[in-house]
């Protein structure tokens, strides 16, 4: 008679623990999806960038590994188009799951996401026509000056003063059409370098006008999937991995 009630709390208790399901972390969901989303650039060589139809870059490979890390296949990675402006946004709304697009490591954004070690350090740099009379950012003052919206460029603007005449590019595509006689860009040098690259009639000026550490970005609540980042940049380092993506990409 006293054994009923155990068995009937046994039963309860199975039964209980079928209906809550253990909260998932978003390591799990990825791993159960099959697949990393990843908010990378479409337009910033050599980082995250279309040539032949095909999307390629420094940051892209950095996404195929962590991939291969988490499922032993570089190929389960989607790649969704992300802006400067928006890609804290879509990483915190959850439409990707990290953020590998040329992003500086900065206080301000510690704020809000966590950060891998850096995988590349570039810096500021202005870039100009050749026929420009521009040569160093005091002449920016009376000049055109560019920068894209949402990138740590906003920052040099108010530690330089320049307040006039200022430009705001919607992304890199932009930007670099918008540079003219009158008008140059203040981006990370090593976008701008990738841009010159295949342009002709530019050059660059002062160079590291700021220290630009490119990491890896993750949601604040999510130390699991942060350890699988964390791990793959350690071991693209340690392996000299990083060393050979970066010298592939960089001419
Ligand atoms: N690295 C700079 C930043 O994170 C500029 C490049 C970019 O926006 O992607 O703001």
């Amino acid at each position: 008679m006293k054994k009923l009630p155990i068995v009937f709390i046994l039963i309860f208790c199975i039964f209980l623990c079928g209906c809550v399901k253990k909260p998932q972390t978003s390591l799990d969901e990825i791993k159960e999806r099959g697949n990393l989303i990843v908010g990378v650039k479409f337009d910033a060589k050599p980082f995250g960038y279309v040539e032949n139809g095909e999307l390629q870059g420094i940051d892209i490979d950095i996404a195929r590994e962590i991939a291969k890390n988490i499922f032993d296949d570089e190929s389960k990675v989607e790649f969704i188009e992300v802006t400067s402006e928006n890609r804290i946004s879509k990483l915190m709304s959850g439409e990707i799951d990290i953020i590998i697009a040329t992003m500086t490591d900065t206080p301000e954004r510690r704020l809000i996401v966590d950060f891998s070690d850096p995988y590349y350090i570039s810096g500021q740099a202005i870039l100009c026509k050749k026929d420009s009379d521009v040569t160093s950012v005091a002449d920016l003052k009376n000049h055109n000056t560019i920068v894209v919206i949402g990138t740590t460029a906003e920052k040099t603007l108010r530690k330089f003063y320049i307040r006039s005449n200022v430009i705001r590019a919607l992304n890199y595509e932009e930007a670099f059409a918008a540079v003219n006689k009158d008008s140059c860009l203040i981006a990370d040098e090593a976008l701008l370098q990738g841009f010159v690259i295949d342009n002709q009639g530019y050059q660059i000026f002062n160079k590291k006008l700021s220290q630009e550490p490119y990491a890896v970005a993750v949601r604040k609540d999510e130390p699991e999937l942060k350890h699988e980042v964390d791990y793959t940049i350690k071991y693209l380092e340690t392996s000299e991995k990083l060393d050979k993506i970066r010298k592939k990409h960089l001419q």
